[in-house]
């Protein structure tokens, strides 16, 4: 319930010459006061509220998870996510764990320019990596990261030294395959930080939903999903915060419909599930402009808070 959402405040007019001489300062003291999400507290910044269309002016699904000022948890990597990184004020050698709902270029396109970014980081301890197994149609996680970093037939095999145990000067990363059905299973847990997983049915795409805990607060993402397998109601039960994707209006039919959820089961879900505030991403064209058909279908079954994502948003869970 006691949420709020702080957006990028326009820049206040200031003297140039004072500005010039602040701008030569800070761009060499990156300090915790250059987050933009604060430095107090559990919150979940989005990174990318957008789909796929690059005409929705948004960056695509990713989302950041801070506790106290430091980035622990990278759901989702979409195309535009890595600028929104960057401008977050975020660093990769601070993470503890990327968590991947599906490997669609709109949540995992910008994977590996966050992981060329690191490059110049100084991370010395692994990176685990989670996602869903693979199938016919799309690589598990550790073939995306192998087919991305692999030192035979890596795409980056340039950067193979993250990747293959022998080679040596950097981190590795870890990658894991995840495989979950309709109970939430736990698959990291690490100072205080915890992730477990829900399987969610996305046409034939192997994806998982994500709980995060963390500072005994409980973030869960639905990502791309039609709503009909009943593992999400349970994993996002009673959590302070469900970040839902709003990527088809009421009414929507065929293959939209066979991978999305419509507005009235994403308020059906959260209502099922308790969840104390209801968060709306994943927006493209086709929801853009529909916000008040959107909240007139969500209200009908849940009635608590209910927000529009906007990239760089921080939701400040309390
Ligand atoms: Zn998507």
């Amino acid at each position: 319930m006691n949420l709020q959402t702080f957006s990028r405040q326009a820049p206040p007019r200031i003297f140039l010459p004072y500005v010039l001489g602040f701008l030569l300062v800070s761009a060499f003291a990156p300090s915790a006061a250059a987050q933009s999400c604060g430095t107090h507290g559990v919150v979940v910044q989005i990174l990318g509220s957008g789909g796929p269309e690059l005409q929705d002016k948004r960056a695509s699904s990713s989302y950041l998870v801070w506790e106290d000022g430091r980035p622990r948890v990278l759901v989702d990597a979409g195309g535009g996510s890595a600028l929104r990184f960057g401008e977050s004020g975020a660093q990769m050698s601070q993470l503890d764990v990327i968590l991947f709902t599906h490997f669609h270029v709109d949540h995992s396109g910008d994977f590996p320019a966050l992981i060329k970014s690191s490059w110049f980081e100084d991370r010395k301890r692994p990176l685990p990596v989670f996602g869903p197994p693979g199938n016919e149609f799309m690589p598990s996680t550790t073939e995306f990261v192998s087919d991305l970093f692999g030192d035979k037939h890596g795409a980056y095999r340039y950067l193979s030294e993250l990747l293959v145990p022998t080679e040596q000067g950097s981190y590795k990363i870890q990658p894991h395959n995840v495989e979950a059905g309709s109970t939430p299973v736990g698959v990291f847990h690490e100072h205080g930080l915890s992730a477990s997983a829900v399987h969610v049915i996305h046409g034939a795409v192997p994806a998982l939903a994500w709980r995060v805990e963390i500072a005994h607060k409980s973030i869960v993402f639905s990502g791309d999903t039609n709503g009909d397998d009943p593992g999400l109601v349970r994993l996002a039960q009673n959590a302070d915060l469900f970040i839902a994707h709003n990527a088809v209006p009421e009414g929507a039919e065929g293959v939209e419909r066979r991978l999305h959820m419509p507005p009235s089961v994403i308020g059906q879900i959260a209502a099922d599930a308790h969840v104390k505030m209801l968060a709306l991403s994943h927006r493209m064209l086709r929801t853009l402009g529909q916000e008040d058909q959107t909240l007139f279908q969500i209200k009908k079954s849940y009635s608590g808070p209910v927000v529009f994502a906007n990239d760089l948003d921080c939701f400040s869970v309390k």
